[in-house]
């Protein structure tokens, strides 16, 4: 019997601020079962894509992130806000609701040519990983697929990411 895994994701209305109905992991990444399911679903979408690296930006990104790399034998690219990384690193912008963020990578973190899964706990209005998307492709990496755990399709963000193979575990 395959597991369910939007019955392990907590709805949290008005966090991080009002209006937002926050998709809470925690109670699926703190179930073995359940989180070993994500894993084992991320990577086999993943695995004909032959992904030598998945990228993750902190925090959520991190944990399935590292976890699905393993499963592949892929290297794992923490993408971080800025000033977090110790080395020489290229930064992409994004809109947010109200301004802008940024992203880094270390700028050796990617071969030319290597195949990147870039991977999210959330896809929402998809500037994070359009953001993500432009960091591999100016370090001269292929992105081998968008992925996400959980989709909010009604914001759209599969329209930022055109182009790019997409995919996510949970729709809402
Ligand atoms: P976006 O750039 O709008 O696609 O936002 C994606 C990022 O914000 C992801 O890293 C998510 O973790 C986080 N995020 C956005 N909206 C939500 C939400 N409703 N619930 C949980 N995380 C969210």
């Amino acid at each position: 019997m395959t597991l369910d895994l939007r019955s392990k994701i907590r709805d949290v209305p008005d966090f991080p601020k009002k209006g937002i109905l926050f998709k809470d992991v925690m109670p699926l990444i703190g179930d073995a079962a359940y989180f070993a399911e994500s894993i084992r679903q991320l990577a086999e979408w993943s695995r004909p894509r032959e992904p030598d690296l998945v990228l993750g930006a902190e925090a959520r990104g991190f944990i399935f992130g590292a976890a699905l790399a393993y499963d592949l034998g892929a290297g794992f690219i923490a993408a971080r806000k800025p000033g977090k990384l110790p080395w020489e690193t290229v930064e992409a912008t994004y809109a947010l609701e109200y301004g802008t963020d940024s992203l880094e990578v270390h700028r050796d973190s990617i071969a030319a040519g290597a195949r990147v899964i870039v991977l999210d706990d959330v896809l929402a209005t998809g500037g994070t990983a359009k953001a993500k998307c432009e960091l591999v492709e100016r370090l001269g990496g292929i992105v081998a697929g968008a992925l996400f755990v959980i989709e909010l399709t009604f914001l759209n963000g599969r329209e930022q990411l055109a182009g790019h193979d997409v995919h996510s575990l949970i729709q809402y």
